[in-house]
Formats: structure tokens, sequence, C-alpha cells
């Protein structure tokens, strides 16, 4: 197999890879941007039984970050459990991106290299020498 079919060969595999990418993450519905936080806490009263370690809680805690729509809010335990929910699904949402970004770049390399063969054969084209920094194979 030459370089240039083996080149072709990758980048097709990387488009697929992209496109499986990119297919999921379009499939991703509701999601929340932020962290849910459980919190248990002594309201202070001497007779309280907090006071002695049965403290009070769970409270749910919704961080949604900084910015315009950001804040913190108090979730009943069925909203907790779909926050979780939404939370989660927004964690894979910025893996996927992330790995959309690492295909990507891979893809930009091999298309970088493509060209770099194409260029060593359009110079002997016109009878010249391949391109001094194309003879490294250390392209990608
Ligand atoms: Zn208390």
């Amino acid at each position: 197999m030459t370089n240039v079919e083996r080149v072709r060969r990758k980048a097709r595999q990387k488009l697929a890879e992209q496109r499986g990418i990119v297919r999921s993450l379009l499939k991703t519905r509701e999601q929340i941007v932020g962290s849910l936080f459980v919190r248990y806490a002594e309201c202070g009263k001497k007779d309280c039984a907090c006071s002695r370690g049965k403290r009070h809680g769970p409270y749910y805690i919704l961080s949604t970050g900084p910015g315009a729509q950001g804040g913190s809010a108090y979730l009943d335990s069925i909203q907790a459990g779909r926050a979780h929910r939404l939370v989660r699904r927004n964690r894979e949402y910025r893996n996927g991106l992330r790995q959309l970004r690492r295909v990507n770049a891979d893809l930009v390399a091999l298309l970088r290299r493509y060209r770099n063969e194409m260029a060593n054969r359009g110079r002997s084209m016109l009878g010249l020498s391949a391109a001094r920094a194309n003879r490294k194979k250390s392209l990608v």
C-alpha cells in the first residue's frame, strides 16, 4: 500500500469516527451545565438532634455556575434525581466534544500529509525533485 493510499484510508476511518460522534452528540437531549451537591446541616439549636450528630438533610443543591443563567437552587429529591441525569448527560456531551476535537485534529494532520504527498507528485510532474521538508516521514 502506498503512503497516499494509507492516508486516504485513515482519513476515511476518521471521517466515520467523526460522523459517529456528531450523530451521538445530536441525539443528546435535555442537559444542564452545572453540578449537583448534597449537603447536611446543623441548625444551631441546642436541643436539636443535629447537635448530637444527626444533621438535617439531605439538601440537594444545583449549582449552575457564573453567568446570567448561573446561580444555585435547592431541589427536592425528585428534582435531584432528574438533575443528576441532566448533569451527567452534559458531562457525556462535553466528553463527546473533546473526542470530536481530537478526531478533527487527526483529520487536519492527515489532510496536510495528503497535501504534501500530492505536492511532491506535482513537483515530479514538472521534473523537479521532491521538496526536502516533505521527504521526512515524521509528518503526523
Ligand atoms: Zn437541628
